[in-house]
């Protein structure tokens, strides 16, 4: 092992890479990690931590609004410019957070494209640098579609960075981070239009999940245009025209995609060295992280498999386990909970009720819902409803499937995933005592099945 420079070299300082590094360091293991941009990676700089912190920043538009209803005379306007100037200060006290870490870890960082020459040697620059394992963790990237005038859009990437906020904007698609950034700009005053090329938001989740929130974005007053696509888009002064393909057209202020992302494995050397890709162009790993190459290693968002943080983390600390701890680790990808920071947000584990009843049938499965006003939106006047459902297997009970749209959906999720993830049956649920009152409650009081 002496006679390489490094035991693992890591590509890709972000959630997964530090992770890997750090937990392999802490085994004893000599590393190196190579980042191209800024270390972090994408959670921290350009996705999860700036687009929650403009959630949390732009929200406050709602609280404002539902204080009146409890006594408060209150109002105010946003300084967008202040909220993303504080977001920043905030992202860079992250990443120098990020590279402490590190450099305590004695993990070495090389700033720098690397790309792999061949399985044990890494070139950045004019530099070679050996190692025994190498892990490839360069995350992902927003993908637009190459329509005329897409060279007007922006991505996430810089909508997190706008400097002043648009009177109106139009974002494209309808995953997670459509709908996240529809909730921000709404709040924070735009005119927001949606535009989605399917009949319904959120593809893969439960039904009830996004005709609810459906519902609660056009309350706000998002409009959004299901069952459309954007043509091709033009300048016209300071006007952005997005023509649709049904003939209409939208004019707006900025243009958003949020149409998914792509796997960041191009120019790596890659395919030079025989590391194969997927059709989508990710990098090819089995349960162990390891790619077609012996010795070298991919987990994360390069992967294309569970594109979330706490994936990325788990995969990178259960690779350095089964390198340097002697302890053989796996990543269960089944019953991971998440969440979408949609204002309201969702949260979610387990099985749609779709999926249960593809797998169970229709009858092998009972459904639990519950539709409500959270009593804080008797005072505040607010019409929000809060959704919250079980997906439950008839033959055994066991709880398969939780989901909900409303306040504080991702914290509850996060703590019921626990439940679920233990296989506990719905008999579990009806035994334990509610806390009063709250909205979690809904979930351990469940009664009746819902007829269908
Ligand atoms: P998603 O894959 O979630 O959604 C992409 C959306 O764009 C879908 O609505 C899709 O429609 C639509 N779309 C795809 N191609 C086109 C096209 N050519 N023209 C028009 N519409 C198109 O991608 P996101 O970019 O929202 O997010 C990427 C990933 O990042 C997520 O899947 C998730 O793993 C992760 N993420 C997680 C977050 C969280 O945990 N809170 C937050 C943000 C991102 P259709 O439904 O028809 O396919």
């Amino acid at each position: 092992m002496d006679s390489f420079d490094f035991d693992l070299f890591t590509i890709g300082a972000g959630s997964g890479g530090v992770a890997a590094s750090r937990r392999a360091a802490s085994y004893g293991a000599r590393v190196g990690i190579a980042e191209n941009w800024r270390v972090g990676g994408t959670c921290v700089l350009r996705g999860c931590v700036p687009k929650k912190l403009l959630v949390y920043g732009t929200h406050f538009a709602h609280e404002m609004e539902d204080a009146r209803g409890f006594g408060w005379d209150v109002s105010g306007t946003l300084d967008w410019g202040k909220l993303v100037a504080a977001k920043n200060v905030e992202t860079k006290r992250l990443e120098g957070i990020y590279q402490t870490m590190l450099d305590n870890a004695k993990v070495e960082t090389f700033l720098g494209a690397a790309k792999l020459v061949d399985a044990h040697t890494v070139a950045i620059g004019d530099k070679r640098i050996t190692a025994k394992y190498i892990l490839i963790a360069t995350g992902g990237r927003p993908e637009r579609p190459a329509i005329p005038g897409i060279v007007h859009s922006i991505t996430s990437n810089e909508a997190l960075d706008l400097t002043s906020l648009p009177r109106r904007i139009t974002i494209v698609g309808g995953g997670y981070i459509a709908v996240e950034f529809a909730g921000i700009f709404r709040a924070a005053g735009s005119e927001v239009t949606l535009v989605v090329r399917s009949p319904k938001i959120l593809r893969g989740f439960d039904e009830d999940v996004r005709d609810h929130l459906t519902s609660e974005l056009v309350r706000q007053g998002i409009e959004i245009r299901a069952n459309s696509k954007v043509a091709h888009i033009d300048k016209i002064g300071w006007i952005l025209r997005a023509a649709l393909e049904d003939g209409s057209s939208l004019d707006t202020e900025q243009i958003m995609y949020a149409t998914g992302r792509v796997p960041n494995a191009d120019g790596l050397g890659l395919e030079e060295i025989g590391v194969v890709r997927d059709k989508a162009g990710a990098v090819a790993v089995d349960e162990w992280q390891q790619t077609s190459v012996p010795g070298i290693y991919a987990v994360g968002d390069v992967t294309n498999r569970v594109n979330l943080t706490p994936v990325a983390i788990a995969e990178g600390r259960g690779l350095a386990e089964t390198l340097f701890n002697a302890n053989p680790t796996t990543v269960d990808h089944n019953d991971i909970a998440s969440a979408v920071f949609s204002q309201p947000p969702v949260g979610t584990v387990g099985l749609s009720q779709s999926d249960a009843e593809r797998l169970h049938g229709i009858d092998g499965v009972d459904i639990y819902r519950a539709v409500f006003r959270p009593m804080k939106h008797t005072l505040s006047g607010r019409q929000e409803k809060t959704l919250m459902k079980l997906v439950v297997e008839a033959a055994t009970g066991r709880v398969r499937g939780l989901h909900m749209v409303g306040a504080d959906a991702p914290e509850i999720a996060q703590a019921f995933a626990v439940a679920v993830k233990a296989g506990l049956t719905k008999k579990d649920f009806d035994r334990t005592i509610a806390v009063h009152p709250t909205a979690a409650e809904e979930f351990v009081l469940m009664r009746e099945k819902v007829k269908r």
